[in-house]
């Protein structure tokens, strides 16, 4: 709640005018029963048709008005509560982007899209209600009590006396159902997320007959939502009706006793008029604290959320040089007996997390030269990656750029050394030129320098519109290798330090990917490149070839040297040019 209302507070003035105008439509709603009250007791008995014309048009003035002030309040507060989500979404995306990898992980990709959209939905939609309801219910509710009591103490009393026990009926039935929403949430969460993975993975699901297991899975996430979502709206549905009941029961109960009280002379048959109209108002504003009271469980569970974000701590610090381990020589890139092991409880099910996926690995790379890095799936290949460029810190061992701790630098100054091409990198729903640029400022020549080093000129060139050609989202109208060579060219672009490509050739025909080396040798001798590849040929030529296996190194050195020296290397050149046979 403090959250929200942290939020809020920095809309202070706006909050104030939105409010104002719905308190002031509520005193003009409060007063219009006492109108009609006043024209069928007072003005109609004159028998002058001119005075009652007069009254009316003076009772719809007041409607009008507050109709005005109503419909202008709603505008300034639908405004605000999108200001306060646009303000929450803002903050929640820069320290998203702000995550160590290993926060990153604990939160996981989902839970923190849902926390950016629906979660940031709640909070908006409460504090529209919160802004159109916190005064004018209880507002309406007691004004409308002491309106009735002020026409008549006996028909008041009469209604009081149902209103109470309804009131609490219904906010005993909210707390227990809420919860049950709460559950809902959850199960649908999971509906969710198995139908992502489906829709993005539904080639591979296809691909292996994994239709029917996967449709099991769904029906029994989708059974579950069902059957949770049954159990909250049964609960959920007897307010309304409940409601519904009590009000009808208590028109009735009004027009009896209003009749007998006309009859025998104590009050008028217009205060029957008005005290019905004021008995419907004080139940709406019941509802509508009901509903704020819904709203607040249901967003102060999504701001807990959402602050869980904002609050985590920012685990990696800038630390200063003193603070920081020397490295041995003063290499480009070295590393130096690094042992990593990823954060337990990652929500990753992944081996990774519990055993090292780094074992004593230590290399340098001199400025200008380069280095090839090979193993299979999981030897820990792109944790060499993403330790260089501090996307999770190591506890043991050092990780050094130019000669100094990476622990030390501003992020923005590391993450200028590099240009990178990951696994899976994504191209953004965007124009070839900006998923080229990426928001670096660079020129057209530059751009169009990396489209042709990457190989990309032929197609790029080809498409309606060139560097204005927009891609779909995920490149999907774009083939795998013209991605990759999108890909490519971003990481060229600038002409970066460290020039890092993970398994970025393995989209490309063998052709293409041997032209590259060979741009890649000639133009870009400055950048210092670090390969990942699958195939030997990718790297064979590179000064320094790592070759991981489990994490660990189980070869170093030049590709006459492993040829030399380590087996493992030797079977995967053998088994690759069998292959090419
Ligand atoms: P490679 O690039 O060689 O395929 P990785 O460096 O991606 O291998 O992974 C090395 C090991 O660390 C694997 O066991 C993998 O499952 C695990 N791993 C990778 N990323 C994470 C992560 N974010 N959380 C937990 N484990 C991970």
């Amino acid at each position: 709640m403090k959250f929200i209302l942290s939020y809020l507070g920095q809309l202070k003035g706006r909050l104030a005018y939105a409010m104002t105008l719905k308190f002031s439509a509520a005193i003009f709603e409060l007063l219009l029963p006492r109108i009609l009250t006043h024209i069928i007791d007072e003005v109609v008995p004159l028998g002058q048709i001119k005075l009652v014309i007069y009254w009316g048009l003076a009772m719809i003035a007041v409607a009008a008005l507050t109709a005005f002030l109503n419909i202008t309040a709603n505008r300034a507060a639908v405004r605000n509560a999108k200001e306060v989500a646009f303000q929450v979404r803002q903050d929640l995306f820069e320290k998203t982007a702000r995550l160590s990898g290993t926060r990153f992980d604990l939160f996981t990709l989902p839970s923190l899209t849902s926390r950016m959209t629906s979660d940031s939905y709640n909070i908006q939609q409460f504090a529209q209600t919160l802004q159109a309801m916190c005064i004018r219910a209880p507002f309406l509710m007691l004004g409308g009590i002491i309106m009735m009591y002020s026409m008549d103490v006996v028909l008041a009393s009469i209604l009081v006396a149902i209103i109470i026990p309804l009131g609490l009926f219904i906010f005993f039935v909210s707390r227990k159902g809420i919860p049950l929403f709460n559950i809902v949430q959850e199960k649908l969460d999971t509906v969710v997320r198995i139908m992502r993975e489906n829709i993005t993975g539904i080639r591979v699901v296809k691909a292996l007959s994994k239709k029917d297991y996967e449709e099991r899975r769904f029906d029994q996430a989708n059974e579950e939502m069902y059957r949770s979502n049954t159990r909250a709206s049964t609960i959920m549905a007897l307010p309304g009706p409940v409601m519904n009941l009590c009000l009808n029961a208590g028109l009735a109960l009004v027009v009896y006793v209003g009749a007998l009280r006309v009859n025998a002379g104590a009050m008028k048959p217009g205060v029957i008029l008005g005290s019905l109209t004021y008995f419907n108002t004080i139940l709406m504003s019941v509802m509508a604290l009901n509903r704020i009271f819904i709203m607040m469980s249901k967003a102060s569970a999504s701001a807990n959320r959402i602050a869980d974000v904002l609050t985590s701590p920012e685990d990696q610090q800038i630390l200063s040089p003193e603070e920081c381990r020397k490295p041995a020589g003063d290499e480009l890139i070295r590393m130096e007996q690094v042992n990593f092991r990823y954060q337990e409880g990652s929500g990753h099910t992944r081996d990774g997390a519990r055993t090292l996926a780094l074992k004593d690995i230590s290399f340098a790379v001199r400025e200008g030269e380069s280095l090839g890095i090979i193993g299979p799936t999981g030897s820990g290949k792109s944790t060499i990656l993403q330790l260089l460029m501090r996307f999770y810190d190591v506890k043991d061992g050092g990780v050094f750029i130019d000669g100094k701790d990476v622990r030390s630098f501003e992020p923005d100054a590391l993450r200028r050394y590099f240009g990178v091409v990951f696994q899976n990198d994504i191209v953004f729903n965007e124009t070839l030129f900006h998923n080229i640029d990426f928001g670096r400022g660079l020129t057209t020549e530059q751009v169009d320098a990396a489209v042709k080093d990457a190989m990309a000129a032929d197609y790029v060139y080809g498409l309606k519109g060139g560097l204005d050609f927009v891609a779909d989202i995920k490149g999907a109208n774009l083939s795998g290798g013209q991605k990759q060579r999108l890909l490519i060219a971003r990481s060229l672009a600038g002409k970066p330090r460290i020039l890092i490509l993970d398994d970025s050739s393995s989209a490309l025909d063998y052709q293409t990917d041997a032209r590259l080396r060979k741009t890649l040798s000639e133009k870009y001798q400055d950048s210092t490149l670090i390969m990942i590849a699958q195939r030997v040929s990718s790297i064979k030529h590179l000064t320094h070839i790592l070759v991981l296996k489990d994490g660990e190194c189980i070869g170093y050195g030049s590709h006459e040297e492993l040829m030399e020296g380590c087996q493992y290397y030797r079977d995967i050149c053998e088994a690759q040019m069998g292959a090419m046979e």
